[in-house]
């Protein structure tokens, strides 16, 4: 009888990890128990697009794929056709004697920002100027469908980097100076997700269902604090400082079902966060009981040697044995998964340490729904770009905006201004072109000035704001000869700074690069003005601010630059308060708020406002 029972129960037990009705932990035991340790470090890499195909997909076991900034299948492709690719990827995986659905990330950081004709929302920099995480969510939202649109489920964001000196290259990326901005923010995470059921467990991920993607808390941990803002540097802070600035919002992307963690160029006192074993394992894991995965960042395990990738064998020693689950390698794969199958049959990684990896990794797929809905539907294509979340992203430039002069003093205000006069002139290097108002992570990895990609150019908003009868001249760096040769009843300059990503924005003079400061000097020194400036930081205005009537801030505003024109004219109030602290000059940086040498040129939480008219 015995005999029998335990036959057939081998039968009915077959497979159960494909067996949606089956407990989360049934399936991962079921599937872990079958993977040979080839497919258990297929699962744990994760290769670059431009690498991958359905064979590799298949030969390798690979668990993820990615799209590094800027790799697309081609710059105007159609949300279809990234959903035919991402599929094709997927089939590979399907194939596999398991069939374990692979996983496709993408720097989706302010809207589907790789992809051509995506609604591109305000960077970080101005969302946290909003305060208000309940529109950060709606964007979370409105981003995981554009993602969905293109066939791919998972993003790398949010960046809740504490950026405390405006010197680093990645300030725009992050909300804000202060953690407790950074903190409410964290509201991206369920609006890509899904909200956490009432329910869930703390720490175990969570991802809703086909319209949501599985969300990246980045860069763990200390990202915003390296010396002098130099990208991937080095952070000196004490525990307390470490814990109460960089720390708490990962506390809360955990509370929230944050699926992955990324893990930071940057050093923490010297020792690389690659190979942080205390602060990934014993903090992250084992007390605050993070249960989704850790990834690496791209090639940031190479880097944990001087040259980078001078011993590879050692990084991956070390960034495994610290407790990274997913490897973004993205092009050496097989010298990576030869790396790590060396070390594990050579004892120096513990089974146990590649089963904790794969379980967290098999975890957000089966969470996801990934084994039941592993192909992307070509149905989801329409909801990239659509006017509601064009609309969404207006209604967020509109709230990003801080006021920081309106009238010389003595004078009125001069916003907001009129719809009716005669004739205004309009200048600047980025009225008129769409790549420079949406910055860097744009199309490019750097981003990339120019007619990148649909939207409204402040400009053309200008354009449709203003009464028909006002005629509206655009010079994009008026001579003196030609301001005075025309009746203008004033002006409108939006200038600032040119795209950039990562190191390449890496600033220590923090100037406003020509001709900025020209056109500001000659437009403004003959009319009435208004500056809007662009930029992905405070940058050093001190010298020119006396020169102009009023000054904007608009940070990078992205496509939607209706909602510049929509408050400048009245049609909204000025709201926003800055949530950087804007220094006179760059010696005094770092400067936050609450440091004792405070003395800035407006402070924190400064803002002039309007009322609508
Ligand atoms: C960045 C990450 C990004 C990754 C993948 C890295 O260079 O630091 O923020 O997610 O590239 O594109």
């Amino acid at each position: 009888v015995m005999c029998c029972c335990s036959a057939s129960m081998a039968a009915t037990e077959n497979m159960r990890y494909k067996d949606p009705k089956q407990p989360l932990n049934v399936r991962i035991k079921d599937l872990m128990k079958r993977m040979t340790l080839e497919e258990k470090i297929g699962q744990m890499t994760q290769i670059e697009r431009s690498v991958a195909s359905a064979d590799v997909m298949q030969k390798y076991f690979i668990g993820s794929i990615l799209s590094g900034g800027g790799s697309v299948p081609a710059k105007e492709a159609s949300p279809e056709t990234w959903i035919n690719m991402v599929n094709e990827f997927q089939k590979g995986s399907l194939s596999t004697r398991l069939g374990i659905p692979m996983i496709y990330g993408i720097d989706a950081v302010h809207g589907n920002n790789n992809v051509y004709n995506a609604t591109i929302f305000p960077h970080n920099v101005g969302l946290g100027v909003t305060r208000d995480p309940v529109l950060v969510k709606k964007i979370g939202v409105a981003t995981a469908l554009e993602v969905r649109a293109t066939g791919i489920n998972y993003a790398f964001a949010p960046c809740i980097a504490v950026c405390r000196d405006p010197r680093w290259g990645r300030c725009f990326e992050s909300y804000s100076e202060d953690p407790t901005i950074v903190r409410a923010m964290t509201e991206l995470i369920p609006g890509l997700q899904g909200d956490i059921p009432a329910n869930g467990r703390k720490g175990v991920p969570f991802v809703g269902g086909q319209n949501n993607v599985a969300a990246c808390a980045k860069h763990y941990v200390g990202d915003g604090g390296t010396t002098k803002g130099i990208n991937e540097n080095n952070t000196v802070i004490s525990r307390h400082g470490l814990f109460s600035i960089h720390m708490p919002a990962y506390y809360d992307s955990v509370i929230k079902g944050v699926a992955t963690i990324m893990i930071s160029y940057s050093s923490l006192n010297g020792a690389k966060m690659h190979g942080d074993h205390e602060l990934v394992t014993n903090f992250l894991k084992n007390t605050v009981k993070f249960r989704g995965f850790v990834i690496s960042d791209w090639q940031g395990i190479d880097r944990i040697t001087d040259p980078p990738h001078a011993n590879y064998t050692f990084s991956i020693l070390k960034s495994v044995e610290a407790g990274l689950d997913m490897i973004m390698v993205p092009y050496n794969y097989t010298e990576f998964m030869d790396g790590l199958t060396y070390l594990v049959k050579n004892n120096f990684i513990p089974m146990s340490r590649i089963d904790d990896a794969v379980r967290r990794i098999l975890r957000v797929k089966f969470i996801m729904g990934l084994f039941e809905n592993p192909l992307a539907d070509l149905t989801m294509a329409k909801y990239l770009g659509i006017q509601e979340h064009r609309d969404l992203a207006r209604e967020a430039v509109r709230k990003s905006l801080v006021l920081l002069k309106n009238g010389k003093s003595g004078d009125p205000p001069l916003l907001p201004l009129p719809k009716k006069s005669t004739k205004i002139l309009v200048s600047g290097s980025h009225a008129a072109n769409i790549g420079n108002q949406c910055g860097g992570w744009t199309i490019e990895w750097h981003g990339q000035s120019g007619n990148i990609t649909i939207g409204t150019t402040i400009l053309s908003a200008i354009k449709n704001t203003v009464d028909p009868k006002t005629e509206v001249v655009y010079q994009e760096n008026p001579t003196p000869e030609f301001i005075k040769s025309n009746n203008f009843s004033y002006a409108i300059v939006v200038t600032g700074e040119y795209p950039y990503s990562e190191t390449a924005g890496d600033s220590l003079n923090l100037t406003i690069p020509e001709p900025g400061p020209t056109t500001i000097t000659n437009v403004c020194g003959a009319l009435k003005c208004v500056v809007v400036l662009i930029s992905g930081r405070p940058v050093v205005i001190e010298p020119y601010i006396s020169k102009m009537d009023a000054l904007v801030a608009a940070w990078l505003p992205g496509t939607e630059g209706q909602g510049v024109a929509d408050v400048l004219f009245g049609d909204y109030g000025f709201t926003g308060k800055l949530a950087r602290t804007w220094f006179k000059t760059v010696d005094q940086l770092p400067m936050n708020v609450g440091d004792p040498h405070y003395d800035p040129l407006y402070p924190f939480g400064y803002g002039l406002t309007t009322k609508p008219v």
